[in-house]
C-alpha cells in the first residue's frame, strides 16, 4: 500500500464505504491520510477512579465488571455497566445501544471518557466514549484525540481507527528535498502525516500542519510554473498584425472617455497580441469597472482574425452580443450569436473578422471555427478551470489562440497569482468618473415598510427600477427548487406590498425564453420591479435599475453582496442598496455595516477572509480553493516564501523524479 492506493485497498472498505467516502473526497489513501481533522479534543486527563472529582471530564482505564441491558418502565432502552481499576468502580450507562453489551465481554480492559457524575455515593458516567484497549493502545478515548468532517455512514470512531490502521502499516517516503526540510525546521513526511492525527500535544499539530501546508504550496506553484513553461513553448499561430489606427478609431467612437485603468490594461493586451506567444492573461476588475469594453478593444486590435466572446449564460450571451454589437458598430466586425438555441452552426469557417459571442456550447464545436485570433472567457469563476483547459487541450494540435480570461470575483494578488501561476494578470482597480457609490443601508426588519414606502416613491417619482433579491435559502452555484420556492414566495409578497407596480420574476428554473421575456420587459422598463433569487445573473446590465433590495443578506459573503449590489448605480444615477437582514445577531450585523462604508471588492474579499474563513471566500470553490487540503490560503508569508523555494526547485526537477511524477499527477487530475 502507498499514498496512491486506492481506498479500497483498505480491508473493510468495500464499495458502500467507497461510495460514501467519494462524498467527502477520499478517494486514494493519501486524500484519506490528508483528510485532516478540523479539531482535536484534548483527552489527555488520565485518572484513578478513587481521584475523579464532581463534573471533571477524564478518561479512566478499567476491567469490566458488570454489564446488562435493561428496558426502564417507560420503554427506553438502557446498556448498564459497572468498571474497575485498582482504587475502584464507576457505573457506566448508555441510552439506545444495546450492541454495546455483545461486544464487551466481562473482564475486557476497557478505556472510557466521560463527564464524572456523583450519584448516590457513586461516580457515573452517562454516555462516555469507550473503547477496547487494544496491545495496552487507544486512540478514541485518551490523549489529543482528533475529530473529524464526516458524511453519512462514516463514524468519527470508523474513520480514526482506518487512519490509524493506515498509519500502522504504510511506508511513506520523504518527497521534498532535504535542505528544504533543514532549512524550514519541517518534520519528516511520515512524522508529519502521524502527528497531523496522532498528536501528542497541539504543538505537533502546528508542526505536522505547517509541514504538510509547506508541500501543498509548493507544488501548488510548481504547477503554475509548469503550465506557464509550457505555455511558453507554445507558438502564437495567430500572432496578431494590428492596425494601430482600427483600434484608434475604435476608441474615438466609444460613448465615454476609457479610464486610466482601462487604457492600461488594453496596453498589455496589445503587448502580449504582438508577442510570439500566445496570450494566456487573466483580467481582474470590480463589477461595473467595465471589462467588456476592454475586451471590444481585444477583438477589434485582432480584427485580422476571427475572435470568440463565452459568455457564462444565455442570458448574459445575448446581453454582451447586444453590447458589443453596438460599440463595435464603427468597425468592419461581423456579429453572430450562438447559443444551444442555434441549431446551425454550419459554414463558420469561412468567415473573416468575424467575433462569435455565445456561450460555452461553443466549446463542443471549436472544430467549425477557423483562424481564431482570441477567445475571451467572461465571468470565468462561473466557468472553472475546465473550460479554460478544454480549450487549451483542442489546441493542442492546432495554432493556439490568444486567451484572455476575464473574472468579477475578487481574490487578493498574491491569491491570483499562485492559483492562477501560468496567467498573466491584470487589474482594472478604478470605476468610470462618473460612477457614484451606492448608498448602502442596513435596515432594521421593524423598518421594513417604510423602506417598501420609500422606494414605492422612487418608483412613482423618479421612474427608478427595483430588484428585489429574495430569501436566500441554500447557497448553491445553480438555481434549486428551495431558492425557486422562495422567490414565487417573496414574488407574491412584492405583489401585496406594491400593488400599483408591475413585476416580474426572474429565477432559473424558467426556461431559457421565459427568462428573456421576463428580462426584456424589465429591460425596457415596462416592469417596475424584479424579483429574482441571488443567483441573478453576474454581469446584468440594466442601468435604469437603480435600487436593489437584499433579503438574508447575512447568508452571502460581503464579496458576493458587493456582486450583487453591482446590479444596480450602472450610470451616472445614484444606486442604492437595502439590505434586510432576518437576524440581529451582533456579528452578522457588524459584519454587514462594512458593506455601508467599503465599496472595493477587495478589501470586502479580505474581510469575507478574515471573518469566515477561505473556505467563504466568493468564488473560492470556483477557483479552486476548496481543494486544498491543508494549506491556509491567508498565510500570504508562506506562500510568498514557498514561491521562492518553488522556483529553485522547478529548475532542479531532473534530480527529484518524485516529485516530477507527482507533478504530473497533480496537473493532470486539476485539467480533467
Ligand atoms: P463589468 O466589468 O462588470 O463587466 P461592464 O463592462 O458591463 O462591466 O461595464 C459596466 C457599464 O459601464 C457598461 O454599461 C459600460 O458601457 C459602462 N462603461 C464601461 N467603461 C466605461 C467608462 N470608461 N466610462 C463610462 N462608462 C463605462
Ligand atoms: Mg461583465
Amino acid at each position: 500500500m502507498n499514498l496512491q492506493s486506492e481506498i479500497s485497498d483498505i480491508k473493510g472498505v468495500g464499495e458502500k464505504y467507497k461510495k460514501n467516502l467519494s462524498k467527502i473526497n477520499i478517494k486514494t489513501i493519501e486524500d484519506l491520510l490528508l483528510h485532516i481533522p478540523y479539531r482535536y479534543d484534548d483527552l489527555s486527563n488520565i485518572k484513578n477512579i478513587s481521584d475523579l472529582f464532581e463534573g471533571e471530564t477524564a478518561t479512566v482505564i478499567g476491567e469490566v465488571l458488570k454489564i446488562d441491558n435493561i428496558y426502564t418502565r417507560y420503554g427506553k432502552r438502557l446498556t448498564k455497566a459497572v468498571i474497575k481499576d485498582n482504587s475502584g468502580k464507576l457505573d457506566l450507562i448508555w441510552f439506545n445501544q444495546h450492541y454495546i453489551k455483545n461486544s464487551l465481554q466481562i473482564g475486557t480492559k476497557i478505556s472510557v471518557s466521560g463527564r464524572a457524575e456523583f450519584d448516590k455515593n457513586k461516580f457515573k458516567y452517562i454516555s462516555p466514549n469507550w473503547e477496547v484497549v487494544k496491545n495496552g493502545q487507544t486512540i478514541h478515548t485518551t490523549g489529543i484525540v482528533p475529530v473529524y468532517n464526516l458524511t453519512e455512514g462514516i463514524s468519527q470512531k470508523w474513520i480514526r481507527m482506518k487512519i490509524k490502521e493506515v498509519l500502522d502499516v504504510i511506508i511513506i517516503d520523504e518527497i521534498l528535498p532535504k535542505y528544504i526540510i533543514d532549512e524550514n525546521k519541517l518534520l519528516s513526511r511520515p512524522n508529519a502525516f502521524d502527528k497531523i492525527h496522532f498528536p501528542k500535544n497541539l504543538n505537533e499539530v502546528e508542526d505536522s500542519r505547517r509541514t504538510l501546508s509547506f508541500e501543498e504550496m509548493i507544488f501548488l506553484h510548481l504547477r503554475g510554473i509548469k503550465l506557464k513553461k509550457d505555455w511558453q513553448k507554445k507558438v502564437n499561430g495567430h500572432k496578431i498584425e494590428f492596425a494601430k489606427n482600427k483600434l484608434e478609431e475604435f476608441i474615438k467612437n466609444l460613448p465615454f472617455t476609457l479610464t486610466k485603468s482601462q487604457l492600461s490594461v488594453i496596453d498589455e493586451i496589445l503587448e502580449d497580441l504582438k508577442s510570439d506567444v500566445p496570450m494566456n492573461r487573466l483580467l481582474q476588475g470590480d463589477v461595473g469597472s467595465g471589462k467588456t469594453v476592454v475586451a471590444a478593444a481585444a477583438i477589434a486590435a485582432a480584427a485580422t482574425h476571427n475572435s470568440i466572446y463565452l459568455a457564462p449564460t444565455q442570458i448574459l450571451a445575448k446581453q454582451t452580443y447586444a453590447f458589443l454589437k453596438s460599440i463595435l458598430s464603427h468597425t468592419n466586425i461581423q456579429l453572430k450569436l450562438i447559443t444551444s438555441d442555434t441549431k446551425d452552426i454550419s459554414n463558420l469557417d469561412e468567415l473573416s473578422s468575424t467575433l462569435i459571442v455565445g456561450t460555452h456550447s461553443i466549446l463542443f464545436n471549436l472544430e467549425k471555427f477557423k483562424n481564431i485570433g482570441l477567445i475571451i472567457i467572461d465571468e470565468q469563476h462561473k466557468f472553472g478551470v475546465h473550460q479554460r483547459s478544454k480549450i487549451v487541450e483542442y489546441y493542442t494540435n492546432e495554432k493556439t489562440p490568444n486567451l484572455l480570461t476575464m473574472t468579477a470575483t475578487p481574490i487578493p494578488r498574491s491569491l491570483a497569482l499562485t492559483f492562477y501561476g501560468d496567467l498573466k494578470l491584470s487589474e482594472i482597480n478604478e470605476l468610470p468618473k462618473n460612477r457614484l457609490p451606492i448608498k448602502t443601508w442596513l435596515v432594521n426588519e421593524n423598518k421594513r415598510m417604510s423602506g417598501y414606502n420609500w422606494i414605492n416613491e422612487q418608483i412613482e417619482t423618479n421612474n427608478t427600477q427595483v430588484y428585489v433579491v429574495c430569501p436566500f435559502i441554500e447557497e448553491s452555484e445553480v438555481e434549486n427548487l428551495l431558492n425557486v420556492k422562495s422567490a414565487t414566495k417573496e414574488f407574491q409578497k412584492i405583489n401585496k406590498y406594491f400593488p400599483n407596480c408591475s413585476i416580474g420574476l426572474l429565477h432559473g428554473k424558467l426556461k431559457a425564453n421565459e427568462k428573456d421575456e421576463v428580462l426584456k420587459k424589465f429591460k425596457d422598463g415596462k416592469t417596475n420591479i424584479l424579483v429574482t433569487t441571488p443567483v441573478i445573473e453576474v454581469g446584468i446590465d440594466i442601468p435604469n435599475a437603480n435600487i436593489i433590495l437584499i433579503e438574508t443578506p447575512e447568508r452571502f459573503g460581503l464579496a458576493s453582496l458587493h456582486q450583487l449590489r453591482g446590479r444596480v448605480g450602472r450610470s451616472k444615477d445614484q444606486g442604492y442598496c437595502i439590505l434586510l437582514p432576518s437576524t440581529t445577531s451582533p456579528n452578522s450585523i457588524k459584519r454587514l455595516k462594512y458593506l455601508e462604508t467599503i465599496h472595493n471588492g477587495n478589501r470586502l474579499a479580505e474581510l469575507d477572509m478574515q471573518n469566515r474563513g477561505p473556505g467563504d471566500i466568493y468564488g473560492a470553490k470556483q477557483h479552486g480553493f476548496a481543494d486544498l487540503k491543508v494549506a491556509d490560503i491567508t498565510d500570504i508569508d508562506s506562500i510568498k516564501k514557498t514561491k521562492i523555494i518553488s522556483e529553485t526547485l522547478f529548475n532542479d526537477l531532473d534530480k527529484y523524479p518524485e516529485i516530477k511524477a507527482k507533478l504530473d499527477r497533480i496537473i493532470h487530475i486539476r485539467d480533467n
